[in-house]
């Protein structure tokens, strides 16, 4: 497999916007009545059918969202940056928990216990515990990729150098086995890529030889469960943290919950611990106050990611119109520890 990843980044950032500025959405292996939008979508193993409109659907609007494994969360807790994370639940279409007849939307219909109701929604679960994972947030930030010459203020990875569109994790031992497992994950399951949507969309050669062997860390089906797929044994304490998600609004304790009991999973188990629970939960509210202005000061009292992520959302909302050069990541990021990417002079 080779990739082309250059000025590209396609898979760190949400660029759908860009396609209401001129190009064509990719909709070439869209079926009838397919959700070009969900088409977008990166592959995720608790989706519905390829063929289909899933029976699950985020309830965030990630399209590119990274799930995380257990030991993850735990290193990017232990490393100050808790702030990086948040969890995503689904949505459970149909009303009713028993199967119905007139059900055709995937081939397959909720079950009991494969949903509990929270703030209203069915929301997915297992085993009547809802379902969730951790991945990495995606404040604004001006970024120019596809070789456009304007930045646009676009959702994108914690992460992501907007000045080089390079990670400023790669090599290092936070980088997400997902991260390095993309787009070989896609093509081992006969899945669209992002290198082929960017390509459809923007022109360019992105997948330049798609032979790949077989990748590790799929975690398909019960293997998920505890190791990338975590459950929350307490329903009722997601009471208000399901509704935010949905507006995209969630604060900081209402990630630290469900972040914490990933943290405190056992793989290929329900079990939760709850003494690793509590550790995680005081990490991650450790100095915190669930206003947005306290997040302006790092809640670890190290870290650079939880400052940079409000002051992007901070400057992103002043700005109106404006877009500012990305290079305003050095003072964002930079300036506050955030590590440097080498650029690609040098990677030729
Ligand atoms: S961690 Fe790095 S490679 Fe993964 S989505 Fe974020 S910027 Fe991209």
């Amino acid at each position: 497999m080779e990739v082309n990843c250059e000025g590209c980044a396609g898979c760190c950032l949400d660029w759908r916007e860009l396609l209401e500025d001129g190009a064509e959405p990719d909709t070439r292996d869209a079926g009838d009545g397919a959700d070009a939008d969900w088409r977008h979508r990166r592959r995720d193993p608790f989706d519905g059918g390829e063929d289909a409109t899933p029976s699950r659907d985020p309830l965030d609007d990630d399209p590119s969202f990274v799930p995380l494994t257990r030991d993850e969360v735990r290193a990017f807790l232990e490393n100050g940056m808790g702030d990086a994370l948040t969890p995503r639940f689904w949505h459970v279409r149909g009303e009713s928990k028993e199967p119905r007849a007139s059900d055709t939307s995937s081939g397959e219909s909720p079950r009991e216990g494969d949903s509990v109701e929270i703030d209203g929604r069915n929301v997915a679960a297992i085993a009547d515990r809802p379902a969730f994972f951790v991945g990495l947030r995606k404040p604004p930030k001006p970024v120019a990729p596809f070789g456009r010459e304007e930045p646009t203020w676009l959702p994108t990875c914690v992460f992501l150098d907007p000045t080089t569109l390079q990670c400023r994790i790669h090599g290092d031992d936070l980088y997400p086995d997902e991260c390095g497992a993309y787009p070989e994950h896609n093509l081992a399951l006969e899945h669209e890529t992002e290198c082929e949507r960017v390509e459809a969309a923007f022109g360019g050669d992105r997948l330049r030889d798609a032979e790949h062997g077989d990748p590790d860390g799929l975690l398909l089906g019960s293997q998920a469960i505890g190791a990338k797929l975590f459950c929350h044994p307490r329903p009722a304490d997601l009471e208000g943290i399901v509704d935010r998600a949905a507006a995209g609004e969630l604060r900081r304790e209402d990630r630290a919950e469900p972040v914490a009991v990933a943290a405190a999973s056992s793989p290929g188990t329900l079990a939760i611990s709850e003494h690793h629970y509590e550790q995680a939960k005081s990490r991650l509210l450790e100095d915190g106050e669930s206003d947005e202005a306290s997040e302006s000061a790092s809640s670890d009292g190290e870290s650079w990611v939880g400052p940079a992520i409000c002051d992007w959302h901070r400057r992103c909302r002043e700005a109106g119109e404006t877009v500012p050069a990305p290079e305003l990541a050095d003072t964002v990021e930079g300036d506050r520890g955030a590590p440097e990417t080498p650029g690609w002079d040098d990677l030729e």
